[in-house]
């Protein structure tokens, strides 16, 4: 039974029966799995705040050949997440962080760049009061990373440039339509917003935090959050509490 060392970010907890919690996690060396924190729920319990959701903590695991579980040995704290989430705006952000990484990424699959990205839109929470423009960042790259970013530039109905009109989707969209094959009911994304989100989001988060929040912002992240809930075929709980905070 050997003990593997890796670094994690804490997705959520949940309880298993009396004592125990259930850690879901995205770990470096051994991508997204689940463990059990035997005693967790202890007054007294050896894992004390380090399960809190979207710490940054290195720990030591059981692998088990032939099981689903994996248990937790230990666990220390390298960076913590947990005080900013007092503002309930990032509380709700950190939640969909969590939710999302948890429907994307696959079992037990390394993804260093995604790793890294969580982690870098984690301290851009922590570091500036602004919610939007880490969400679009994480929302972008999260998209591009798992392979189903759609053509900003040409209709996915007749393959027609956008142009000054931009693009529309609906519910069930994985692209942008010209105004011509456009559904029923659909959403309009301004031509200037999807060349903003293609310039904002090729460079560093960090840099782009220093300057305002680019317009259009918000209208991006509605239309790639939509295309994670299509991509999924189910929709975000925390996306919908955000729509009426955040
Ligand atoms: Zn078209």
């Amino acid at each position: 039974m050997p003990l593997r060392e890796t670094e994690a970010v804490v997705l959520r907890t949940y309880r298993l029966g009396e004592a125990d919690k259930i850690a879901s996690l995205f770990t470096r060396q051994l991508g997204r799995l689940r463990a059990v924190a035997r005693g967790a729920l202890r007054p007294k319990s050896r894992y004390g705040g380090t399960l809190e959701p979207l710490s940054y903590v290195r720990l030591w695991i059981f692998e088990r050949e032939n099981r689903d579980l994996l248990h937790l040995n230990s666990v220390e704290i390298i960076e913590s997440f947990f005080d900013m989430q007092r503002d309930y705006r990032v509380q709700l952000a950190a939640q969909y962080l969590a939710e999302v990484g948890e429907r994307l990424l696959p079992e037990r699959e390394i993804n260093e760049r995604v790793f890294r990205l969580l982690l870098a839109v984690l301290r851009a929470l922590k570091h500036s009061n602004e919610v939007n423009c880490p969400l679009l960042y994480f929302d972008y790259w999260m998209v591009r990373l798992s392979g189903f970013l759609p053509d900003f530039e040409a209709c996915a109905g007749c393959g027609k440039a956008l142009g000054e009109d931009g693009g529309y989707y609906t519910g069930g969209s994985e692209g942008l339509f010209c105004h011509d094959c456009r559904p029923s009911g659909a959403t309009r994304v301004a031509a200037a917003t999807l060349s903003m989100v293609q310039t904002a989001c090729r460079q560093p988060l960090d840099k782009w935090l220093q300057e305002k929040p680019p317009v259009g912002t918000r209208e991006a992240r509605l239309f790639l959050e939509e295309l994670i809930e299509s991509h999924t075929e189910k929709k975000l709980i925390s996306k919908k509490m955000m729509e009426e905070e955040v």
